[in-house]
């Protein structure tokens, strides 16, 4: 080797891409020196693309020529020692490609063009900073994009700029301070006394602090978790620590914002649905944020000071990330919390089997708030409405229950997890239904709309007139969806002020706050939703909940369908007689003499989960066993299969793992690709999924196969 060689520097770049492994780039003097966990810019393929150092000293062979860092983003790692051990264990554990690892981890810090800077002294900046000299020319502030655009020489702009930065030659223009003005009355501050119960829960919770401390704090609805939280949080933030709250849906950001708002002054907000500006706002606030409140991805973001996590309806499966690296957020919460020594809280009124278990084998401390506080109408037995006989989406039962609800100037909620108007058209002349032209799917009719569409990929077209197949006109709607209900509604009780709560008429967040804002005002009547209502939302005025139809999602090949449909309908009867008066819940189904329907009951909680987890136990299904998917995609099928017959070739080779498949998925065609999926299955589970990894390590993926890893699958 000669001296020349010696000085080079050599990067591994985990590049945000889904391929796999890092790639090998030459690091140039001009960038000064490397650091691991910085961004950088490189190119890549035909383009160019961000990534992260993931080793500074790379191996390297002297018959290749590497392609240089084009530029750095950072001069500091974003996440400190424990976040990065913890994201190495989160890539471990899920099998994740490192590049998939770190465009999650950072995708709240990649948005970075909207930063704007501004230069105090011309002169200054002309003498010490040549590059940078005639960009800025006037003192007007300027973007990273602009300043970017403006450069000839385009590489290491970002480099010189923070190196410019951190000199003070320029400085950048923060935003104006994000924290809300609301939390005016100083009562609100105080909270409420806590009851004997909640009261035990905090102290246990805060008994905790700087120590690892996971615990489950199993309460109904209404019966004061949300209390619970917040008092903890308040010593918590008293003592210097900041607070992040993990929610599962977006649409639940609205109310637990109004409520942290009442009670602290510097509450950040976080989800995918704000501008990159708003993030930005965040971002630069992180270090003053008392109390952060978001969806999974706020997981991510590097609170220095973090001292509590809450993780609010732990069971809910939107925890789980299903595209690029497939994670749990609820259970890396738990590892982060661990990672750093501090308390965990998972709250729910029907926790999953997996909590349940860790509470039972003693490793969550269990917290029981076991009463309503407001009313004690402790039993809302379900009334079961047998619809066998019963043409019409609505019985006579609930209608005349609706009405009631009305006349007494209550609220209702109707619950229908199934968008559109109905999920098939079938023609009665030949008896075809029209499918989704790339997925194993029925097309659902949206009849306001006047299409047909596809709920897996998005997919629409105009509704025939007449069948594709034999040519008649003689379509009939099958079964029916929120679409159909509503005009149901609007025939048969036609003052009643109502609107549709799904994702056709939700269509954005501003759209969200006003429905719920019209709803808690009283101009609206009663809501009819999808399972986007049914989750954690606080109507004080809503006495009637209507299970429109019970039997959907009950007889799903999953094996969670039962764990899923209980928590569903549990939490939907949840949302009745909140507030001090008493509520009336009606179910309707074809099934009345089930026995699951008994198990519809905040007081069944216990049994019911105890019960489900020794028939898992007794099957060897999870949480007992540690199951992993393996999905190849491809648009040609044997490609697909001769990929996922190789990974099972090597599966074998680990002694004690059961081997599914290869075999279709249960839907086999998701958007125009054919799905091959390898179950595998540890019932001792200690292989899965450490021993995969080497095999990951020296798979070869062709590039038109796409493999993706599911540790502990969600819909199976
Ligand atoms: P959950 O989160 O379990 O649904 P909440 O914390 O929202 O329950 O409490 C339900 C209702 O009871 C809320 O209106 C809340 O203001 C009220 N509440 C909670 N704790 C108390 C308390 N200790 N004293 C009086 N009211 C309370
Ligand atoms: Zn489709």
């Amino acid at each position: 080797m000669t001296i020349e060689c010696l000085q080079e520097k050599y990067v591994e770049v985990a590049v945000f891409s889904p391929l796999a492994g890092t790639f090998t780039y030459r690091w140039p003097e001009s960038l000064g020196e490397p650091v691991n966990g910085i961004r950088v810019q490189v190119p890549f393929g035909r383009g160019k693309r961000f990534g992260i150092i993931a080793s500074i000293d790379a191996s390297v062979e002297a018959a290749i020529t590497y392609k240089e860092v084009l530029d750095r983003l950072d001069e500091k790692p974003l996440f400190d020692e424990k976040r990065l051990q913890w994201l190495e264990r989160v890539r471990r554990y899920y099998l994740a490609q490192p590049g998939d690892l770190w465009s999650s981890a950072l995708g709240w810090a990649s948005q970075d063009d909207i930063r704007r800077f501004r230069c105090p002294d011309s002169e200054a900046v002309s003498q010490s900073c040549p590059e940078l000299a005639g960009l800025f020319r006037t003192r007007a502030a300027l973007s990273l994009k602009t300043l970017i655009d403006r450069t000839t020489q385009t590489s290491g702009i970002r480099h010189v700029i923070s190196r410019a930065c951190a000199d003070q030659l320029i400085e950048e223009v923060l935003p104006d301070p994000m924290w809300a003005t609301q939390r005016n009355d100083s009562d609100s501050m105080a909270g409420l006394k806590p009851t004997d119960a909640q009261q035990q829960a905090i102290e246990v919770i805060i008994g905790a602090k700087q120590r690892f401390q996971p615990s489950l704090l199993f309460g109904r609805t209404g019966s004061g978790k949300t209390e619970v939280y917040l008092n903890a949080a308040e010593s918590v933030i008293q003592s210097g620590g900041q607070v992040l709250v993990l929610v599962p849906e977006i649409g639940l950001t609205p109310m637990w914002l109004a409520r942290l708002q009442q009670r602290f002054e510097k509450v950040a907000l976080w989800h995918s649905a704000m501008t990159a500006k708003e993030r930005l706002v965040v971002r630069q606030h992180l270090v003053q944020t008392d109390i952060l409140i978001g969806t999974r991805s706020s997981l991510f973001l590097p609170l220095p000071r973090l001292a509590l996590i809450v993780v609010d309806e732990e069971h809910d499966a939107s925890f789980k990330q299903q595209e690029g690296m497939s994670y749990s957020a609820r259970d890396m919460a738990v590892l982060l919390a661990q990672e750093l020594q501090i308390p965990i809280v998972l709250g729910s009124a029907t926790p999953s089997l997996e909590s349940w278990r860790q509470v039972l084998s003693g490793f969550y401390q269990r917290l029981d708030l076991p009463d309503r506080i407001v009313t004690d109408n402790a039993q809302i037995v379900p009334q079961v409405v047998d619809m066998r006989d019963i043409e019409s989406p609505v019985s006579d039962t609930l209608l005349t229950a609706l009405q009631e609800t009305m006349a007494g100037g209550d609220q209702s909620i109707l619950f229908l997890n199934r968008r559109g108007y109905a999920p098939a058209l079938q023609c009665t002349a030949c008896g075809d239904v029209p499918e989704c032209p790339s997925c194993s799917m029925r097309l659902t009719l949206h009849r306001r709309a006047g299409s047909l569409r596809c709920h897996t990929c998005g997919y629409r077209r105009r509704t025939p007139k007449t069948c594709e197949s034999c040519g008649e006109a003689a379509f009939l709607p099958l079964g029916e969806g929120t679409e159909k209900l509503e005009e149901w509604l609007h025939e048969h009780i036609p003052d009643l002020r109502f609107t549709r709560f799904d994702r056709d008429v939700i269509t954005s967040h501003s759209r969200l706050e006003k429905t719920l804002e019209q709803f808690e005002k009283g101009e609206l009547d009663c809501l009819i939703g999808t399972q986007m209502l049914v989750k954690g939302h606080d109507f004080p005025n809503v006495t009637l909940v209507g299970v429109v139809n019970a039997d959907l999602g009950v007889s799903l090949p999953d094996f969670r369908a039962s764990e899923r449909w209980w928590q569903q309908m549990t939490q939907v009867t949840g949302r009745a007689g909140r507030g001090d008066k008493p509520g009336r819940v009606l179910i309707q189904t074809r099934m009345p003499e089930a026995g699951w329907l008994s198990r519809i009951s905040e007081s069944e909680a216990e049994s019911t989960l105890s019960e489900e987890l020794q028939l898992r136990e007794m099957l060897s299904f999870p949480p007992f066993a540690r199951w992993v998917r393996i999905v190849c995609s491809s648009a040609k099928i044997e490609r697909a299969t001769q990929v996922a017959t190789a990974i099972v070739g090597q599966c074998k080779k680990i002694e004690g793992l059961q081997i599914g498949g290869p075999m279709p998925c249960p839907m086999e065609r998701v958007a125009g690709k054919y799905r091959i999926e390898v179950v595998l299955r540890d019932i001792s589970r200690k292989l899965l999924p450490w021993k995969l990894e080497p095999l990951i390590a020296v798979m070869q993926v062709p590039n038109d196969v796409r493999v993706r890893m599911d540790v502990d699958p969600q819909d199976m």
